[in-house]
């Protein structure tokens, strides 16, 4: 199907874009079209005008700063899947970034693009939420910061508003003793394609003891969701099997798990508790 008629721009400054999205209610931004283009041929969305910031410069770069690591909004799926330093410092969302769709896809669509999506069953943002990452928000009226905890607010739906672009997402690089990882089990039964459920994990081990943990779940709800059961009943073990197996049976405790195309709320509960032990495991491999 074609898509309703609509303009096109392609500003060459983020101001520019800031305007256009300010002075057209319903506009909608572009960085990599891969989720935008097939909804509006869906024409699940229709926006009146697009804005291409492909060509806005200084959004595509991976900045390893103090403390953390900032991915612009231009910066491809490929490119974080293959950085050095989101492989050290947030390793979750390297892994995700490479279990993202299909090569075409991962060399077109971008990081930033897939947490503003907030596709129910997309990779990054169980990783962003797993790692306790920061969005930068832009509008002509400035900037603000929105903690991913508060960021996914339902499906398709983020906190940005409609006049923000999201400039940058920053991720906080772990320290000693900190490790992280995501694992998914894909529509196709492999990994490839988006998740029927999956989970990305922070653990801190300090002393031979869980000191910290977070775990996000992706594919069981209408977003991706920490699962705070399973962090809390980690922390202050030994995080062994046994340790990680009885955590994450908890891992759909308080956490709404909804029936879609893909299974039962049974069978995403049980991906759920298995998903979140095996992120647990790498994780806290990862930890040392
Ligand atoms: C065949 C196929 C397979 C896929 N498989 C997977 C998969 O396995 N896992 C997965 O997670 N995803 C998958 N995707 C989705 C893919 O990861 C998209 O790239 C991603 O969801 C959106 O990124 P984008 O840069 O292409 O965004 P776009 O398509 O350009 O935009 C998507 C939405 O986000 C908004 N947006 C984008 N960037 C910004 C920004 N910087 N600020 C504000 N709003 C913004 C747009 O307005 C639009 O509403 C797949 C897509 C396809 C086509």
């Amino acid at each position: 199907m074609y898509p309703r008629s609509f303009e096109y721009v392609a500003p060459s400054s983020l101001d520019e874009a800031l305007a256009a999205l300010n002075d057209h209610p319903g506009a909608k931004v572009m960085t990599g079209g891969m989720s935008l283009i097939p909804l509006m041929k869906l024409r699940l969305f229709s926006p009146p005008l697009v804005v291409d910031i492909g060509r806005v410069p200084g959004l595509d770069s991976i900045a390893d700063g103090n403390g953390h690591i900032a991915i612009g909004a231009l910066v491809r799926h490929a490119a974080t899947a293959s950085s050095d330093a989101v492989a050290s410092g947030a390793a979750a969302l390297a892994q995700a970034a490479r279990l993202t769709g299909d090569v075409q896809v991962r060399n077109r669509g971008t990081t930033c693009g897939a947490l503003a999506h907030a596709d129910v069953a997309a990779d990054q943002p169980a990783a962003a939420l797993a790692l306790g990452a920061t969005m930068v928000a832009r509008s002509a009226g400035g900037e603000r910061e929105i903690a991913a905890d508060d960021f996914f607010v339902d499906a398709l739906t983020s906190a940005l508003e409609p006049n923000e672009i999201l400039v940058e997402v920053r991720v906080p690089k772990a320290g000693a003793g900190t490790g992280s990882a995501y694992d998914k089990l894909g529509r196709r039964g492999g990994r490839s394609d988006y998740a029927v459920a999956g989970a990305a994990a922070m653990v801190t081990m300090d002393g031979g003891s869980v000191s910290a943990a977070r775990v996000a779940l992706t594919g069981v709800g209408t977003k991706p969701t920490l699962a705070t059961a399973t962090a809390d009943a980690l922390v202050g073990t030994d995080g062994s099997a046994d340790a990680i197996k009885a955590a994450a049976q908890h891992a759909a405790e308080g956490v709404t798990v909804l029936e879609d195309l893909y299974g039962s709320v049974e069978y995403k509960t049980h991906l759920a508790q298995v998903y979140a032990a095996r992120a647990l495991e790498a994780a806290i491999a990862a930890a040392g």
